[in-house]
């Protein structure tokens, strides 16, 4: 296999996303480079208007914007869009990529507690996720094919741009917040995966899970709305935080405005994610559901 060499870190692709933002400065100030010398690691802070006034985004999702047809599209107005073109002369284009490898840092509000997202079934960044997990071993992987999420073919995530990759999310944190606890985490999983980069580049295998437990992304469920479109429920406190916890008929989902209970009406059990995400309320998203999988890692 090719070695890993080109290596972008990413924080504040969320601009209110705080902690990827501060550990971006940190790393920048520490001489983390010279730590890691037979990396080139490039660090890059994703988003620095919606950063500045503690926002998400400007205009858009820059985490939605890195389509090749949104990446080509010229006459696209709004700062992510354009920033998306800025990032793309450092991250080069999908088709001809600068770097080897891309981690994101986000942050939720969900209590998904260390979460690696993968975004498409290479081998490579499943053996690194299940390398984490031999370290972290409270930590989740949930995968995200393309093929699951709006847009059908192509991801539109940032970590898209690089064949190798994944996004790091921690929670639960509020938006606009910076705890150390998290900063730690976040950083300790940074440091694995360019400890896994080098002993796989040096030929080296670590000795990983196998199999290991995914959660694979299916759908999302937004909250039930009145006539006028308002959201008229919010999420029961049966659901509340329970994030990764199985999910069966019957089980209690939201709560509506007038005290009534909504249950799950599935018959299949799924797992919960993203539960009361504060950034979807404006898509009325109220959760995700994924199944719960076990891959193998088959070069092992
Ligand atoms: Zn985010």
């Amino acid at each position: 296999m090719k070695k890993i060499k080109n290596i972008a870190i990413v924080g504040g692709t969320h601009g209110n996303e705080y902690t990827g933002a501060y550990l971006i400065r940190q790393m920048a100030q520490n001489s983390f480079q010279e730590q890691w010398a037979e990396l080139n690691i490039e660090l890059i802070m994703a988003n620095p208007q919606a950063y500045k006034k503690g926002l998400r985004f400007i205009d858009y999702d820059l985490n939605r914007s890195f389509t090749k047809a949104a990446l080509a599209d010229f006459s696209l107005s709004g700062y992510e869009a354009n920033r998306a073109k800025a990032l793309m002369q450092k991250l080069g284009s999908k088709e001809n990529p600068k770097m080897d490898f891309i981690m994101d840092m986000h942050t939720t509000t969900s209590n998904m507690g260390i979460t690696i997202i993968l975004a498409d079934n290479n081998d490579y960044n499943f053996k690194l996720a299940a390398y984490i997990q031999t370290q972290i071993p409270e930590c989740y992987i949930y995968y995200m094919p393309a093929e699951s999420t709006m847009h059908s073919t192509e991801h539109c995530f940032l970590i898209a741009m690089a064949p190798l990759g994944l996004a790091i999310e921690i929670g639960a944190i509020p938006n606009g917040v910076i705890r150390h606890d998290i900063n730690k985490k976040t950083q300790q999983v940074i440091d694995i995966t360019l400890d896994f980069i080098n002993q796989t580049n040096k030929g080296c295998l670590p000795k990983i899970n196998n199999p290991v437990t995914v959660f694979k992304h299916k759908k999302t469920v937004d909250y039930p709305v009145d006539s006028t479109g308002e959201i008229n429920a919010i999420i029961h406190q049966d659901l509340q935080d329970r994030d990764y916890q199985k999910l069966t008929k019957g089980d209690a989902i939201f709560s509506t405005i007038e005290e009534q209970t909504i249950t799950y009406n599935e018959d299949e059990d799924l797992y919960p994610v993203f539960i009361n995400e504060a950034a979807y309320y404006y898509k009325k998203t109220a959760f995700s559901l994924t199944e719960k999988i076990m891959v193998k890692n088959t070069l092992n």
